[in-house]
């Protein structure tokens, strides 16, 4: 498996929000699961880290994080700050075809929850935020805005949320409006008020229970992955 392959595999597990924090992943481990070296995992380990997906101590190694609510009130505090701004831009910069791109998402957004298509709809939620980050064209802020939504989104999966995504669909749509009418004080207030309100939907679990290592969710992983190919011949015969 190539590192790109191995670094999916891994924020999309981390970011499922399953983990306990502060577990020290095994790079031997990985590196046999993987069946590739341990130099090979360390980098992608490192690059985990600079995503805050995980935490490099140095001499140490790396270890899970548990996304906690007082972080997050920081995270989402500097995501109003960066992400009214990109609103802002974006009111004053976007093109047509941005504009219609947009229009487009939007309305799958609308178009899964109506169909009660629940992945779906959080899936597009939380890349309506990475959409605009993209449409500023600055590297910089998209590096930033991954990082923080991503950050997010591990407590959106760790938290229990009144509804089935934090982002409302509604609040979406008028932040698109205030973009397309290029009004960039009613975009900037838009995507504030819409920050705060996804802020406010997030709810404590009681207890989060003890559940399976990265290691575990790996080997399932690859096990099925390795299933999923094996049947393949089988179904086209
Ligand atoms: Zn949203």
């Amino acid at each position: 498996m190539n590192e790109a392959e191995i670094h999916e595999i891994l924020s999309r597990l981390l970011l499922a929000g399953k983990l306990s924090g502060g577990v020290k992943l095994g790079e031997h481990r990985l590196a046999d699961l993987f069946g590739v070296s341990r130099e090979r995992i360390r980098k992608v380990l490192h690059r985990l880290g600079h995503e805050r997906l995980l935490e490099i101590v140095k001499n140490r190694g790396a270890f899970t994080i548990e996304p906690d609510l007082r972080e997050g009130r920081i995270v989402y505090e500097a995501r109003r700050i960066l992400e009214s701004g990109m609103a802002a831009h974006l009111a004053d910069n976007l093109t047509q075809a941005q504009v219609e791109r947009l229009q487009q998402h939007v309305d799958a957004e609308a178009e899964a929850l109506r169909r009660g298509d629940q992945a779906t709809w959080q899936a597009l939620s939380a890349e309506f935020h990475f959409l605009l980050a993209e449409m500023t064209g600055n590297p910089i802020v998209q590096r930033q805005a991954h990082e923080l939504i991503s950050r997010t989104l591990m407590l959106v999966k760790r938290y229990e949320t009144t509804a089935g995504s934090t982002c409302g669909c509604e609040e979406h749509r008028a932040i698109f409006r205030a973009l397309a009418g290029r009004e960039r004080g009613k975009a900037v207030k838009a995507m504030n008020s819409h920050l705060s309100l996804v802020e406010t939907r997030l709810r404590p679990i009681a207890c989060v229970a003890e559940g399976p290592s990265l290691e575990e969710l790996v080997a399932a992983e690859i096990a099925a992955r390795r299933a999923g190919d094996a049947a393949i011949p089988v179904a086209a015969a």
